[in-house]
């Protein structure tokens, strides 16, 4: 197994999850539950991580999360889909109408 992104909490994980579950990635995750005792842990050890289980699958979920990081860092513009032209909101990894991957 290889690990595809670690993030300070699982709520900033949730879109990785998301999109990663999307394109029929499969993963796992571990450190969960560690929030809350870190203890004498380095801070960084314990951030909840996505791992992927079928590492023939590694580059194509790294694209997802280089992404995904990408759009974290940039203002929101909305993008039409290459399928069906429909407007989707920025936030969306896949159309919302037809399913299509984001290509733009
Ligand atoms: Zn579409």
């Amino acid at each position: 197994m290889k690990k595809i992104v670690s993030r300070s909490s699982l709520i900033e994980l949730a879109p990785y999850e998301f999109a990663l579950a999307s394109a029929g990635i499969k993963f796992r995750r571990k450190n969960e539950f560690i929030s809350g005792a870190i203890g004498e842990l380095p801070f960084i050890e314990a951030w909840p991580e996505l791992w992927l289980i079928d590492d023939e699958q590694f580059e194509q979920a790294q694209q997802i999360c280089q992404r995904i990081k990408q759009d974290v860092n940039q203002p929101q513009i909305d993008w039409s889909c290459s399928e069906c032209k429909e407007e989707n909101a920025n936030s969306f990894e896949f159309c919302w109408s037809c399913g299509e991957l984001r290509r733009v």
